[in-house]
């Protein structure tokens, strides 16, 4: 019987992409307009449904029901910042229902509808399940999907939930660069172990890997980028540029007419793409808004004006992720240039220039790498023979848990190898807790309060014990795809509860991540001093509010002869602590002592016995 196939898709911001593995090299399959990606759109009529190339050509002619950037929405809560941002830019209508989820609203056959981000997505991907089961004539259920190496594991569950809808088995997701990795490691003669650096500028994000690549294995080193740029932000500027032209030109306001604004949009993405291969081009639209023709010249030199600092700021990526990966430019073997918007001789250049001089790898296709290594992937996991091992992939930011009142205790370092489980153990640091609130969080700080939240959850029916004795095994894990788990346990009882992560605030955008990793450097020395703080406040806290309940309750089964000494001491440190909320590591450690020095001979003493 002839094997299952199994497809890669490049789920794109902008376009999308399908492989197969077949006869011994993956096929890039070729869409129903003839060409190797497909637009990822959805657009409703009056009579029907279309996606892709079909649902481009009418945009200009029905705007407010075609749905693109989906990628932009997929996991994210309504109230999200970059949502709200990227609604204003948007002819489509996005509206909240509950649970802060956006959905798309369109008029289809007539009615009002609403979509789910996750469906319009599942729509893409059925057109491209639909294009490899054209090409090869059988049914294909087995998928791997990719996602930008930053996507959140809300984003990353969401894109598997669009694979499933779209009847889709996805076998696994992966990462971007990873996936162009994977390309251009695949074939290449047995080879010293190389560093590469992967440059993925597509329509919507920017992704820079670098790749340890050895004889069929593939490790991320560094990760960084910025979700919200790429060629779409350049098709805004050139957009920007022609507005304020015509308007000025016509003493008119362009931009009132969404139709305009969408045909104009459409015009400046294929002169920017000309502008790849000649240096000047035009932009001629008859009849653009209000009876009037728009006609502009345009050279290379003013589109590279009008998105230099966009340009500056991908190298900016580049120059962290570098110096992420603990090397220098001279340890980068090789450059892979992925994404259609790498083909820009602007950020060729540049690029090359910050390599001073390097040449660039040209063997991959820019637009189809991506889908090369999903298809290369797909191969590997559904056993077909292709000799190369399944890439590894790696956390971004350090995952981990609030202890002591507000400090972070990692339990999965920054960039370990995925998938992972790591396991750590915590005890209660209250007398009698019965239930321990555990508060998951991502990032480099010592302390949590200057890093992401990402889930809570609460173990209860612990049994009653004093403070340290409980021991709750907490257990991370991150699974191939990115999506984390953290379970905790209480060994004594039995008793336990996990969550995964579903992320509600969103994780931190790439940018976010390397403040963040930048910050931590900075603050390095002010953080452990607070953190050093934190723990010693939290231990006398602890302490004081201890010997208090054991006070009282020793007080009231009549063992403790009215020691109300004992009593006020700890009611004075409680005061002491009130009105020194800036004392000092060394003050606290005296005061504790003092304390535990008064306390210390009442609890060791059999008048006590409280457990
Ligand atoms: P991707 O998401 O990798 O398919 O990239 C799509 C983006 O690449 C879109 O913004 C395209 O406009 C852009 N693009 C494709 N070809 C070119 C080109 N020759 N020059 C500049 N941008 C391009």
């Amino acid at each position: 019987m002839e094997k299952e196939k199994a497809i890669g898709i490049d789920l794109g911001t902008t376009y999308s992409c399908v492989g197969v593995w077949e006869n011994g090299r993956v096929e890039i399959i070729v869409n129903d307009q003839g060409n190797r990606t497909t637009p990822s759109m959805v657009a409703f009529t009056a009579k029907e449904r279309l996606v892709g190339d079909a649902a481009k050509f009418q945009i200009s002619s029905n705007p407010l029901n075609t749905i693109f950037d989906v990628k932009r929405l997929i996991g994210r809560q309504f109230t999200d910042s970059s949502v709200q941002a990227d609604m204003k830019l948007w002819p489509f209508r996005v509206v909240t229902q509950k649970n802060d989820k956006p959905m798309i609203q369109v008029r289809y056959k007539g009615e009002k509808k609403l979509f789910a981000p996750e469906e319009i997505s599942s729509m893409v991907l059925m057109k491209m399940k639909t294009l490899a089961e054209q090409y090869l004539g059988s049914e294909v259920k087995n998928a791997v999907i990719t996602v930008p190496a930053y996507f959140s594991d809300s984003q990353r569950k969401t894109t598997k939930d669009a694979g499933l809808f779209a009847g889709l088995n996805v076998m696994r997701i992966i990462n971007e660069p990873t996936a162009a990795a994977f390309t251009y490691g695949f074939g290449r003669a047995k080879q010293e172990k190389k560093h590469i650096l992967v440059f993925d500028l597509g329509g919507g994000t920017f992704d820079v890997s670098i790749i340890v690549v050895r004889i069929c294995n593939f490790e991320v080193k560094a990760v960084g980028g910025e979700a919200h740029l790429g060629g779409e932000d350049f098709d805004n500027r050139m957009l920007a540029y022609c507005v304020q032209t015509f308007n000025r030109k016509y003493k008119t306001n362009l931009s009132r007419s969404a139709k305009a604004l969408r045909r104009l949009r459409s015009e400046c993405e294929r002169a920017k793409r000309s502008l790849s291969s000649v240096v000047e081009t035009v932009i001629d639209i008859d009849c653009l808004y209000e009876g009037h023709d728009f006609f502009l010249k345009i050279r290379r030199a003013k589109f590279e004006e009008l998105n230099l600092d966009l340009f500056e700021q991908c190298m900016e990526v580049v120059k962290k992720c570098v110096e992420d990966a603990k090397l220098s430019k001279r340890q980068i073997d090789d450059i892979v240039l992925v994404g259609g918007s790498s083909r820009i001789p602007k950020v060729q250049e540049m690029v090359r220039d910050f390599f001073d001089g390097k040449e660039l790898c040209r063997g991959v296709n820019p637009d189809e790498a991506v889908a090369y290594g999903a298809a290369l992937e797909a191969a590997v996991l559904s056993k077909e023979d292709v000799h190369i091992d399944v890439m590894v992939d790696v956390t971004p930011l350090s995952l981990g848990i609030a202890v002591c009142g507000g400090v972070m205790h990692p339990v999965v370092p920054r960039n370990t190898p995925l998938p992972t489980r790591k396991k750590t153990s915590v005890t209660t640091p209250h007398d009698d807790q019965i239930a321990v609130s555990f508060q998951v969080y991502e990032g480099e700080r010592p302390l949590v309060a200057d890093n992401n939240l990402l889930g809570k959850f609460v173990l209860t029916g612990i049994p009653p014990a004093p403070a340290g004795v409980s021991s709750i095994k907490v257990c991370f894990q991150v699974d191939e795809d990115g999506i984390l788990s953290v379970s905790a346990h209480d060994k004594g009882s039995g008793a336990s509860n996990e969550i995964t992560i579903t992320n509600e605030g969103g994780r931190l955008s790439i940018h976010e991540i390397d403040k963040m990793v930048a910050d931590a450097e900075k603050f390095h020395r002010e953080d452990e001093e607070e953190r050093e703080k934190h723990v010693a406040k939290n231990a006398l806290e602890c302490y004081v509010s201890n010997m208090r309940k054991r006070a009282m309750k020793a007080k009231s089964e009549g063992s403790m002869d009215a020691d109300h000494h004992l009593i006020s001491t700890i009611t004075a440190v409680e005061e002491w602590l009130d009105d020194n909320s800036s004392a000092t590591v060394v003050q606290l450690h005296d005061k504790l002592r003092e304390v535990e020095l008064k306390c210390l001979p009442l609890f060791s003493s059999k008048r006590f016995r409280f457990y």
